[in-house]
């Protein structure tokens, strides 16, 4: 059976932001229209009761991540009935992470996550000029001074400082790398994560000329820059897992790397679904042909299914180009949705392909400079 480490757990399919960016709403997938504001009662205890299956049956946690849309739109009492019953139901072992935008991290909602331990993860891309410039309202307004209260908040709280894991930060091109790096540091995250702008081969993420062009490996560079002179650095995730790779180590996450992850996505409807990043390629391409549902299948043997198996090796790169590539076992061909081509499905190199090799060769040059091998 397939090891499932993360399930997206769609609390809310809206959001209190309006995100140029987003693939959720604004990449050409309308399915969030269809599903339910929030996610029921009902489905939440179906969720919580098929997890509980599915961590005992294959005795190894796995992260549930509570996901939207903004999760937190579910509001601070309801929040509350969730966390406490996935907490009652699932096993020890499984951790809780809360992804959201912070706008709605009120006082409350910090006590639920401090009782049921969950892990807080905040969306901020950088200095309130670079931030707002996509992280908006629904009226176009900023929201970079609701995020940082929402920030300054969590580690207000007696927990806060053990529950922040991170902040995630979707590049901008348009900023320097310095900048971005010195201001999530000061936010006080243990960690800073990056996020390129999606895109694939037939549809080129924003900023990038061409395929032959590494506008986004080029910005990461100046940033490994800043960071390996740091003498007291905050822990960059996917550098460090590159980094990692390149030293024959293993990376954390999915986008780099030769690991497989085991990631479900459960939408508010309670149906079973594919990763959503796959949503920036194609309209229902995160959908499963079987229509799963957590109301009506056991996810134990949703992941036993061949076609679950089958989404699981889609990760593999497929590429003839990747398979004789001298980066493979670091770059991984990067996320399948980056693959993407009418032509040849995700059988493609990432359209980040020339960014990896060009960041990648940044830091063979780094490790060399300091004698270590790559
Ligand atoms: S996407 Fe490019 S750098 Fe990455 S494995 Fe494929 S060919 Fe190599």
């Amino acid at each position: 059976m397939i090891t499932v480490d993360t399930v997206l757990l769609k609390l809310a399919s809206r959001c209190n932001l309006d995100c140029g960016y987003c693939y959720v709403y604004h990449m050409g997938d309308d399915a969030w229209r269809t599903q339910p504001k929030r996610m029921s009662p009902a489905v939440l205890e179906a969720v919580a009761a098929r997890l509980g299956e599915l961590g005992a049956a294959q005795g190894r946690g796995f992260s549930v991540v509570l996901h939207g849309g903004e999760p937190l739109l579910v509001g601070t009492v309801r929040f509350a009935e969730i966390c406490r019953t996935l907490r009652r139901t699932l096993p020890p072992s499984c951790a809780l992470h809360l992804q959201t935008n912070g706008v709605l991290l009120s006082d409350g909602i910090l006590a639920t996550c401090a009782a049921c331990d969950v892990g807080v993860s905040i969306s901020v891309d950088g200095p309130a000029a670079i931030h707002d410039r996509h992280r908006t309202d629904h009226r176009g307004g900023p929201s970079h001074g609701r995020v940082m209260a929402g920030i300054e908040r969590l580690l207000a709280h007696p927990a806060g400082p053990s529950l922040f894991t991170g902040v995630l930060a979707v590049v901008d091109l348009a900023s320097d790398p310095a900048d971005v790096y010195a201001f999530l540091k000061a936010t006080g995250a243990p960690s800073i994560d990056f996020l390129y702008r999606d895109g694939n081969n037939d549809v080129l993420p924003v900023g990038k000329a061409s395929l032959v062009s590494a506008e986004y490996g080029e910005w990461m560079g100046r940033l490994l820059d800043v960071y390996l002179a740091d003498p007291k650095p905050t822990r960059v995730r996917v550098l460090d897992d590159m980094l990692k790779l390149l030293l024959g180590g293993e990376a954390r996450k999915e986008g780099v790397g030769l690991n497989e992850y085991g990631i479900i996505v459960i939408d508010t409807d309670g149906s079973v679904n594919k990763n959503d990043t796959l949503k920036s390629a194609f309209g229902a391409a995160d959908r499963f042909a079987t229509g799963w549902s957590v109301l009506t299948h056991d996810l134990r043997a949703v992941v036993r299914s061949p076609e679950f198996v089958a989404y699981h090796h889609s990760q593999r790169p497929a590429a003839p180009a990747c398979l004789g590539c001298r980066d493979l076992t670091v770059c991984g061909a990067g996320m399948p949705a980056h693959r993407w081509s009418r032509e040849n499905g995700f059988a493609n190199p990432s359209v980040f392909c020339a960014d990896q090799r060009y960041l990648i060769d940044q830091m063979r040059r780094h490790l060399a400079r300091h004698k270590l091998a790559a």
